[in-house]
C-alpha cells in the first residue's frame, strides 16, 4: 500500500468514488480510496436507485438538477450502461395539510427550471391507473425523474478514477486518523499508515464512528430501511412512474420484470440491524395492496435491509469539518444521496481545489450549521 497521498478518501460508495473521480479529473491524482468492504457495497448497493428533483430546499434541487444532466449522459461519458429510466416521480398527497408545502416546493422547483407540475386525482389516474385514489387530494409529477442501477454508476466512477491514477484499496478499514498540531497528518489501517494532509470522510452510515477517530462530532445515524421486489409481474405496465404515497413513505416502481417497493418505518429507532423484519414486510405489502390493489396477485421474490444515513435535519454534512484542519466530509444524505453523487463530486473537488464550490452553493449544508443553530431542514424525505 502507498505510504503517502495528497488525499485519502474514506469509503468507496457513490460519494467516495464520485469525489475521487472529480479530484483526479481536476488534476489531483495522488488520491487513495480506502474501503473496509468492497466498492459500492454499502448503502449505495441497498438503494432503490431513485433519481428525483422534487425537493424543498434550493440546494437539494440544484444538486439534483446538475446530477440528472450527468446521469442522462453517463453512458457516453463513462462507457458504463446504468439503465436510466426517466419514467417520472409521482407524489400522491393524502393529507390536505401537506398541500401548501408541496405547492411552495413546486414553485421553487419550477423557478429553478425543473419541469415538475401539480396533478389532480384525474391526472394521477392517467399517469398511474393502478393507483386507488381513495383519500388522494392531488399530487406532483416530474417526468425527468426516474431511477437507474446504483452499482453500475458507482463502479463507473471508480473505474474512471482508476484510469486517472487514483488507487483503491478494498477490504482495508480505516482504524485511526492521526492529528498533530490541529491538522490531519495521516490515516491508519491494519495494512499500514498513509501520511496525508487531507482526509475526506465518505463513510455513509458509519460516518459518526469515522469522524470520532479524529475527535470530530459528525451527527450521522443509521436507520434501517427495507426494500422488496416482486416476482415478474405483467399485470401492470413496466412504463409506470415511481409512485410515492408521501404520508406513509410508501413507494413502488417497475424493476426488471417485476416491481420494487418499500415503506419507511418512521417509529423504528436508530440501529445497525440489517435483517428483514417480517412484520414490517407484511405491513408494507398491506399498504401497497391498499394503494394499488393489482398487487394482490403479485408474489414477493426477495427483500433486503440497508441503512439510511440520517442527520438531524435530513440533509448531508458537506465540506470542511473545521477541527481538525484537513478533515472534510460528504455524508449523511438521509436516504436521498445516491442521486446527488455527480454534483457532490464536482462540489467537493471545487471546495478542496478552489476554496469554494461553484457548481452548487453547498454552504447551507456546512457541517458547522448545527452548532451555529442554522439547520437546513428537507421536507421531501421518503
Ligand atoms: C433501502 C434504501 C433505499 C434507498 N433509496 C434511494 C433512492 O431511491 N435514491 C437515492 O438517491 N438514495 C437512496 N438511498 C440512499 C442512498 O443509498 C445513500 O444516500 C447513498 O448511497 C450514500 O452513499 P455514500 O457513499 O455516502 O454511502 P455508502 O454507499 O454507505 O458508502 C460508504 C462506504 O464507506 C465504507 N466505510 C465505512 N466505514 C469505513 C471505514 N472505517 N474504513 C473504510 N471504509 C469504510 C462502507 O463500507 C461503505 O462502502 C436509499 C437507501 C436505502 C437503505
Amino acid at each position: 500500500m502507498k505510504q503517502t497521498a495528497d488525499a485519502v478518501v474514506i469509503g468507496a460508495g457513490i460519494m467516495g468514488c464520485a469525489i475521487a473521480h472529480a479530484l483526479a479529473e481536476r488534476g489531483l491524482t495522488d488520491v487513495v480510496v480506502l474501503e473496509k468492504d468492497a466498492i459500492g457495497r454499502g448503502a449505495t448497493a441497498d438503494a432503490a436507485g431513485g433519481i428525483r428533483q422534487q425537493f424543498s430546499t434550493e440546494t437539494n434541487v440544484r444538486l439534483a438538477t446538475y446530477s440528472v444532466r450527468v446521469w442522462e449522459t453517463y453512458g457516453e461519458r463513462f462507457g458504463v450502461e446504468i439503465g436510466l429510466r426517466q419514467q417520472g416521480y409521482l407524489f400522491l398527497l393524502t393529507d390536505p395539510a401537506e398541500v401548501p408545502a408541496f405547492e411552495a416546493n413546486l414553485a421553487l422547483q419550477q423557478r429553478l427550471g425543473v419541469p415538475a407540475r401539480w396533478v389532480t386525482p384525474e391526472e394521477i389516474a392517467e399517469l398511474n391507473p393502478a393507483v386507488r385514489l381513495d383519500g388522494v387530494v392531488g399530487g406532483t409529477f416530474c417526468p425527468e425523474d426516474g431511477w437507474c442501477d446504483t452499482y453500475g454508476a458507482t463502479v463507473g466512477f471508480a473505474q474512471a478514477a482508476r484510469r486517472l491514477g487514483v488507487r483503491f484499496e478494498e477490504e482495508t478499514p480505516v482504524v485511526g486518523i492521526d492529528v498533530a498540531g490541529g491538522r490531519v497528518v495521516g490515516v491508519r489501517t491494519p495494512a499500514g499508515e498513509i501520511a496525508t494532509p487531507l482526509a475526506i470522510v465518505c463513510a455513509g452510515p458509519y460516518t459518526r464512528q469515522v469522524g470520532a477517530m479524529a475527535g470530530a462530532d459528525l451527527p450521522v445515524d443509521p436507520y434501517r430501511r427495507m426494500s422488496f421486489i416482486t416476482e415478474p409481474f405483467a399485470a401492470l405496465p413496466a412504463s409506470l412512474p415511481m409512485t410515492i404515497e408521501f404520508s406513509r413513505g410508501l413507494y413502488f416502481h417497475p424493476e426488471s420484470r417485476g416491481f420494487l417497493f418499500g415503506m419507511g418505518n418512521r417509529d423504528e429507532p436508530s440501529s445497525f440491524e440489517k435483517t428483514v423484519d417480517e412484520a414490517w414486510m407484511l405491513a408494507t405489502v398491506e399498504a401497497l395492496v391498499e394503494r394499488a390493489p393489482a398487487f394482490e396477485e403479485a408474489s414477493v421474490l426477495r427483500g433486503w435491509a440497508g441503512f439510511y444515513e440520517v442527520t438531524p435535519d435530513d440533509n448531508p454534512l458537506l465540506g470542511w469539518v473545521g477541527e481538525p484542519a484537513g478533515l472534510a466530509v460528504a455524508a449523511g444524505f438521509s436516504g436521498h444521496g445516491f442521486m446527488q453523487g455527480p454534483a457532490i463530486g464536482a462540489c467537493l473537488a471545487e471546495l478542496i481545489l478552489d476554496g469554494a464550490a461553484t457548481t452548487v452553493d453547498i454552504a447551507p449544508f456546512r457541517p458547522s450549521r448545527f452548532a451555529e443553530g442554522a439547520p437546513a431542514r428537507e421536507h421531501n424525505v421518503i
